[in-house]
């Protein structure tokens, strides 16, 4: 390993996550945290730390040259983003990269590429990759040439914000009547939210899956698929639940998209790990977005797959090539995991305060990512997620059987907490069943 320091830029289970990994490889860390953020568990292990900032995130985990000056005090050689903040930014990649450092992720250009929907979208087609059937580019300001477009589409469609992310600047329309106000709603919203008025659309599809798609590619050309994560239950676009395999993909769907995937990694020059995302319908899939980061859901292709993804990440940024080839990849039982959150069960609200008790389950097969422990207060600052229950066994319903158990073992006190949630979508018969659509929670949460 040439890196020999790595500033964590992040807060919370990843970042701990990502001192994990660096341990074990022998890379020393540095924890940069804001000054809500001094009891963190990382930052109590970690190397070195620096104090980037106030509490709020834009001054801290957000504020650019902060975290640079940080990296150069203590003279590291990589920067790892995370997820969430800034580890989706173009201009923080170029800037680190500018600066001397190494950005642990893929290069500024294929960020800016694949983090624009309608370029990562005519991309993909270019690469064989299924897309959903849309206008393919961005709307013109034309009406008359949007009504022809969404006729040929046929409605339902969807409005999207080519820059849009977290479930924002989308719209469904019905009808035509509804497309000329829906297309410039969008529009505006979109250039106030994400500075980019540019829209494009899509069919809407009414009842599919969400099935995503690991891969990692390195510099020597080398990109492989992990098998894919099905994570179709949601609330407001947001994963409560994800596991790997996804219930009913066949071997041959599988290395079929996978192989897809992976090609157009070697197309774009993708390096690092990455996601691909899909919506799964009547036996078909359709990309939606690629995500250039480690995600929250990374553990469940960890635990079928034996790859530490992290670690990956770190050696295909030291430039050294994959530790595996796609004949090498074997996908081993199932993997099931429930995020966490401090959160009120009814209204769904933050819950932040002091943990009071705090017992993780544990046990064969059973993992815990939580910078959590007891006395440890969550602040109101950040998001809500305060860890992540992994729970792999030899089949689906082994692995919903281990997570049951976990879940009733599991003691979170003194905060709100969404444990309840999971203990009921754990058994829920529709669940149990496997290849719920991404609508399913919201429906049984009566929403
Ligand atoms: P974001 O970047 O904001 O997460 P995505 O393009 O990934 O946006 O879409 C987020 C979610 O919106 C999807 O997981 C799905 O639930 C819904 N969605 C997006 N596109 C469509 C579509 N064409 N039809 C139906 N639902 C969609």
């Amino acid at each position: 390993m040439n890196i020999d320091k790595v500033v964590i830029a992040n807060r919370g289970e990843i970042a701990l996550r990502i001192l994990r990994a660096c341990r074990e490889l022998g890379i020393r860390t540095v924890a940069v945290h804001s000054s809500a953020d001094r009891d963190l568990k990382h930052v109590r292990l970690a190397d070195e730390t620096v104090c980037i900032g106030p509490a709020s995130s834009g001054e801290s985990y957000l504020n650019i040259p902060a975290i640079i000056s940080a990296a150069e005090v203590t003279d590291a050689m990589a920067i790892h983003p995370g997820y969430g903040f800034l580890s989706e930014n173009a201009d923080f990649c170029e800037r680190v990269e500018t600066s001397g450092f190494r950005f642990i992720g893929p290069s500024a250009e294929v960020i800016r590429l694949m983090g624009d929907k309608v370029s990562a979208i005519r991309e993909m087609k270019a690469a064989g990759v299924p897309c959903v059937p849309g206008s393919g580019g961005p709307l013109p300001e034309d009406g008359d040439e949007c009504v022809r477009i969404a006729r040929e589409i046929g409605y339902p469609v969807m409005i999207k914000a080519s820059g849009g992310g977290g479930g924002r600047g989308m719209r469904v329309v019905h009808s035509e009547a509804a497309l000329a106000g829906a297309v410039s709603m969008t529009r505006s919203e979109a250039a106030n939210a994400f500075g980019n008025d540019a829209v494009y659309m899509e069919k809407y599809l009414a009842h599919p899956r969400h099935v995503e798609f690991q891969v990692l590619a390195d510099a020597h050309g080398h990109a492989i698929h992990l098998g894919e994560r099905d994570c179709s239950m949601q609330r407001r676009h947001q994963k409560v639940v994800e596991e790997a395999p996804a219930p009913f993909i066949t071997d041959e769907e599988r290395d079929r998209i996978g192989r897809r995937c992976a090609e157009a990694c070697r197309k774009i020059g993708y390096r690092g790990a990455g996601t691909f995302e899909f919506l799964y319908e009547d036996g078909e899939f359709f990309f939606i977005e690629m995500n250039t980061r480690i995600q929250v859901e990374h553990p469940v292709t960890e635990m079928v797959t034996g790859v530490d993804l992290v670690q990956e990440q770190l050696r295909i940024a030291d430039g050294q090539p994959l530790s595996l080839s796609q004949e090498d990849l074997e996908i081993r039982g199932h993997a099931i995991e429930c995020r966490i959150n401090a959160e009120d069960p009814k209204t769904f609200m933050p819950s932040p305060g002091r943990i009071e008790q705090y017992h993780p389950p544990g046990g064969p097969g059973v993992r815990v990512d939580s910078h959590v422990y007891n006395g440890y207060t969550v602040p109101p600052y950040y998001d809500s997620m305060v860890g992540k229950l992994i729970c792999h066994n030899a089949t689906r319903d082994a692995a919903i059987a281990r997570t049951r158990g976990a879940l009733a073992e599991m003691v979170l006190e003194g905060i709100k907490s969404n444990i309840e949630l999971h203990r009921d979508i754990m058994a829920d018969a529709a669940f149990q069943q496997g290849g719920t659509d991404i609508h399913y929670l919201e429906k049984k949460l009566g929403l």
